[in-house]
């Protein structure tokens, strides 16, 4: 039989804030024994409370005594998606209803305790080790894509206008991929989980600082959100903190944390979508489209803009096309009409430059431009190219 530990070797402390702008806390979190975890909810009309107050519901009731296996967290968070995805369509004022989570849950497996990470959207856990503050997540957000191709700096992104935009959140979709990692218990580690209402108003370099400069738990939780209201608590805040007090000996400080992360599909295919979450968190009369705009995601402008772009550019060599070939029809009949005047030399000279600059043009185009104008223009520009030999070699 599994052995779960009676009394863990944790230490744990949670604090959450409204912020400084915002009516209302959608933000939800766990702190018990055995299950700890943050839940950033959007969605109008109180909607993205409903959602994390789901996830953080399922989340005690699956994982409150442990699990024995990462396959036992993922299905905890599958059954939280599913059951905000289907509160979702049963009611329309939740409508496009969706949460962030990123948990962690002891497991507990042969005696031996180790922790599990899960993670969907931009919620974030970091582990302090050695005074070193790493972070284990990845945010599923669009401004973390354009920060890993290289497009901006993470201090950019915290101030990118659409820093909101997650990629993956519970509920949106039937299915949803679960990132999650595997880590052991190390002494003297400090957990930190949180909100984005945290990240984008305290750096990476203050997060540490305050968690150096507070002992317990409990006092580092209400320091962060505290430096989050102070920096001017745009957005809920919520952090968990978490500490090791039992364990393996920590490695050397230079040694860098094992934070391969493993991803689990549900086994279907599954298609990431961009979802605005604050589309559904404005007050008044936009709340309800905004719910709505939140379940349609954000995605197609994007892919909007780069096909517009494409649409007029093809558009514009296919113009370019057209008149390439009334070009080549006027020359050919001139070379025609200046062939039966008998002057064969300088025509030819005259068709293949043009036939030439016809072919180059069409050549760079050739991946956007429709194929059946290509053909047209080449059989055009072969036509006159059979007939040349004949008068030249005369
Ligand atoms: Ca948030």
């Amino acid at each position: 039989m599994t052995d779960l530990p009676t009394t863990p070797a944790l230490a744990w402390g949670a604090a959450t804030d409204t912020g400084r702008v915002r009516t209302e806390n959608e933000d939800a979190f766990i702190a018990e024994p055995l299950v700890y975890g943050v839940a950033d909810g959007m969605g109008g009309h109180a909607a993205g409370e409903v959602a994390s107050a789901i996830a953080a519901g399922t989340l005690r009731d699956r994982l409150g005594g442990g699990a024995q296996s990462v396959d036992v967290v993922v299905a905890a968070v599958v059954e939280a998606n599913a059951a905000i995805f289907q509160g979702a369509h049963n009611n329309s004022a939740q409508r496009g209803m969706g949460t962030t989570l990123t948990a962690m849950v002891v497991l507990a497996d042969e005696g031996s305790r180790r922790l599990a990470l899960a993670n969907v959207g931009d919620s974030r856990t970091y582990v302090m080790r050695s005074g070193r503050l790493r972070r284990v997540t990845i945010d599923h957000s669009y401004v973390q894509e354009l920060v890993s191709t290289g497009h901006i700096t993470e201090a950019e992104a915290r101030s990118h206008p659409r820093r909101n935009i997650v990629t993956r959140a519970l509920g949106i979709e039937p299915n949803v991929r679960v990132d999650t990692w595997v880590l052991p218990f190390v002494l003297g580690d400090r957990y930190v989980l949180c909100s984005d209402g945290l990240v984008d108003e305290v750096d990476d370099d203050e997060i540490a600082e305050v968690l150096a400069a507070n002992p317990t738990p409990q006092a580092a939780a209400d320091a962060l959100v505290a430096a989050a209201n102070e920096h001017g608590g745009r957005d809920n805040v919520t952090v968990v903190v978490v500490d090791v007090l039992e364990g393996d000996e920590p490695p050397h400080e230079s040694v860098d944390l094992d934070i391969d992360v493993a991803w689990d599909d549900e086994g279907e295919a599954h298609h990431e979508r961009l979802i605005d979450a604050e589309a559904g968190t404005a007050d008044g009369a936009a709340a309800q489209a905004g719910a709505a705009a939140a379940a349609t995601a954000v995605l197609p402008v994007v892919q909007g803009d780069a096909r517009s772009r494409r649409f007029g550019l093809g558009s514009l060599l296919f113009l370019l096309a057209i008149a390439a070939i009334a070009t080549l029809t006027v020359t050919l009949v001139l070379v025609v009409r200046h062939n039966a005047n008998k002057e064969p030399t300088t025509t030819t000279t005259t068709t293949s430059s043009t036939t030439s600059t016809t072919s180059t043009t069409v050549d760079s185009t050739s991946s956007i431009a429709p194929s059946s104008t290509i053909v047209a223009v080449s059989t055009t520009a072969g036509l006159p190219a059979s007939s040349v030999p004949t008068t030249s070699g005369g």
